[in-house]
């Protein structure tokens, strides 16, 4: 096992995978350790024989001149296709035709264009990094009985895990410590009938939902396989109550909408819950951390709470690096 490296990246979600690759191109010898036994982070999907979801980020949209490029070669290695399907915004009384975006999602999964990403790179799984410490100009890195050595090192984590690894004296423990995350539970669906909506997705602005998903709507994938997002309030609010409790009270909820809406209930099979601890921070936040003794953090929390906040941080990271001497 090689055991030194130029800089060592904690997280190989969207911003540690932008960081690296940007390291590497500037010729850098870089290693990614992630805790999970794949890449991707919060642009997942769950897998099974039967059906597949994307349960944390939904599509992307591209602002900046830099991440449109980014998405622009995406889109011509095919690892991304735009998600054409209509979105509504349900308000409690009226479904509204949401304002039009251009909005894109990897194929067939949400984390394809991260394993495009991960192609070049050198990325260590299954491996939950437990503390880093600095001795004598050197950052050493340590999961299990494993370390690794690097003069470098960029932590792209979530914000409170940021803060519980990186030491107290760096100014990017104040930075991760000061920024809450919000969490969410997703419910997965298979409906056993078509669900005759007029739309693909929508966001809800009343009641514990905050987005309802027709997840089969999106390129290459099939089936009638739903995805239910609950809002940060009543997640926080049912945090820890059990997977069951959850599926009974969000299933209720959309058999609720769907009569709203004039549709009948719905059975279905498959519904699995999952709980995103911290799924998003604060989406008006920018901020711009300096590297400090070789060490720089990146994630969506530092540049807006999203897919395309998150690459913009590991680029920043990466040149924050590649500037110091
Ligand atoms: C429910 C939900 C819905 C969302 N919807 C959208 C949307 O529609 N559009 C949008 O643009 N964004 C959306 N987002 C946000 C988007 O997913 C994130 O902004 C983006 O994926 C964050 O990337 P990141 O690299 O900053 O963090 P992450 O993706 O969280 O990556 C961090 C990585 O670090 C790993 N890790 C954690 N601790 C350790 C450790 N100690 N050692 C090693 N590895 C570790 C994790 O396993 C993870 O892979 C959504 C997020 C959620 C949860």
């Amino acid at each position: 096992m090689d055991t030194n490296w130029d800089v060592i990246v904690v997280g190989a979600g969207m911003a540690g995978l932008s960081a690296a690759q940007q390291l590497r191109a500037a010729g850098r010898r870089v290693l990614v350790l992630e805790k999970s036994r794949g890449i991707g982070g919060r642009m997942a999907t769950r897998r099974t024989d039967a059906a597949q979801w994307d349960h944390g980020a939904q599509y992307f949209t591209a602002r900046s001149a830099v991440f449109r490029r980014q998405v622009a070669q995406w889109l011509r290695a095919k690892v991304i296709a735009r998600w054409q399907a209509p979105v509504a915004v349900w308000n409690g009384l009226q479904l509204k035709t949401s304002s039009p975006q251009q909005r894109f999602v990897g194929t067939p999964t949400m984390n394809a264009p991260l394993r495009q990403m991960a192609e070049q790179l050198e990325i260590q799984l299954s491996t939950q990094v437990t503390a880093i410490e600095r001795v004598n100009g050197i950052w050493q890195v340590r999961a299990d009985s494993a370390c690794w050595l690097a003069p470098q090192i960029v932590i792209a984590l979530p914000a409170p895990q940021a803060a519980a690894l990186i030491p107290p004296v760096y100014s990017s423990h104040a930075m991760a410590a000061q920024t809450t995350m919000q969490p969410c539970w997703a419910l997965m669906l298979t409906c056993e009938q078509a669900l005759d909506l007029p739309f693909a997705g929508v966001f809800i602005n009343e009641g514990p939902l905050s987005w309802i998903a027709h997840d089969s709507s999106k390129a290459a994938r099939g089936g009638q396989n739903w995805l239910l997002h609950a809002c940060a309030e009543w997640s926080q609010a049912h945090l820890e109550d059990s997977p069951e409790q959850v599926m009974a009270l969000l299933g209720a909820e959309l058999n609720r909408l769907l009569s709203q809406w004039g549709k009948t209930s719905v059975t279905w099979q498959n519904a699995t819950p999952h709980r995103w601890r911290y799924a998003r921070g604060n989406t008006e936040q920018t901020l711009t951390p300096s590297a400090q003794d070789g060490l720089v953090v990146a994630g969506d929390w530092l540049a807006g709470g999203r897919v395309e906040g998150a690459y913009l941080s590991g680029l920043a990271a990466a040149n924050a690096l590649l500037a110091t001497p």
